[in-house]
């Protein structure tokens, strides 16, 4: 007993002057140069970035892919793969200081869609991404062909990648349920709830150019309205002006973005 107060102050002391370790910081893998290069010729959002900010989301997709494993499964995982799939993390939460996807440690990537028991033949290969839960909790499994389709293909409102980042956004609060109660203010729930239950109605009904997948549910209608918000902000900003000026508030963009 007598000894445990001078070794605990010696302890304190070696704390302070750094002889004993301490919580070692993540390292950070430094970005290949060419990433800069594959971000300019294939990331829309990137582009419309200042020099700043640019530099902000470089060093926050190195901070994405230093702390989330990236694995091929029957396919090899290129640098545009890891640079897309972290431009698809960043993209719904880039407004957010700090974020980090803290219930995501990897992504596998198969070569083409796939099945729900993940089989990759037969007639039921239809799923382009999902959120692992259960055993695959932690998990996000991506197609890769459709990884590089939906960023090649700037007219569409797709984007199955940032699809899947947003559920998890919606999942940060305990439930999937296509109310962000993480990031959202609260009064705007109420509004979001009615004008999600409204247009998911008109997509029932055939009156909207919504992808029809997203009337399935809320936390469908979340994430595929947030596709088209980000993939095509000013047609939403047309067609659908009520849902776009939520999806600014909610994802906190700012006043006018351009596709
Ligand atoms: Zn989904």
């Amino acid at each position: 007993m007598k000894l445990i107060i001078p070794v605990l102050l010696l302890l304190v002391i070696l704390f302070f002057v750094g002889w004993l370790p301490k919580k070692k910081k993540k390292s950070i893998i430094p970005m290949p140069s060419h990433y800069r290069d594959l971000l300019n010729q294939q990331v829309p959002f990137y582009r419309r970035l200042d020099s700043g900010k640019q530099k902000e989301f470089e060093e926050r997709m190195m901070l994405f892919l230093s702390s989330v494993r990236i694995t091929g499964v029957k396919t090899t995982v290129e640098d545009l793969d890891k640079v897309l799939i972290a431009a698809s993390a960043l993209i719904p939460i880039f407004n957010f200081e700090g974020w980090e996807y803290v219930n995501l440690h990897e992504v596998l990537l198969y070569p083409d869609a796939f099945a729900e028991d993940f089989a990759q033949q037969g007639s039921q290969r239809h799923i382009l991404g999902m959120v692992g839960s259960g055993a695959l909790n932690h998990v996000m499994i991506l197609s890769q062909s459709e990884l590089r389709q939906a960023f090649i293909n700037t007219s569409g409102k797709s984007n199955a990648a940032i699809h899947e980042f947003v559920h998890l956004v919606d999942k940060t609060d305990g439930s999937v349920d296509g109310v962000p109660g993480f990031i959202m203010d609260q009064k705007y729930i109420v509004p979001w709830l009615q004008l999600m239950h409204h247009e998911i109605q008109l997509i029932r009904e055939e009156h909207s150019d919504i992808n029809p997948y997203g009337a399935t549910n809320e936390e469908e209608f979340f994430a595929v309205v947030s596709e088209y918000f980000f993939e095509r902000p000013e047609l939403l900003k047309e067609k659908h002006p009520a849902l776009y000026d939520l999806l600014q508030h909610i994802f906190r963009q700012p006043a006018s973005i351009k596709s």
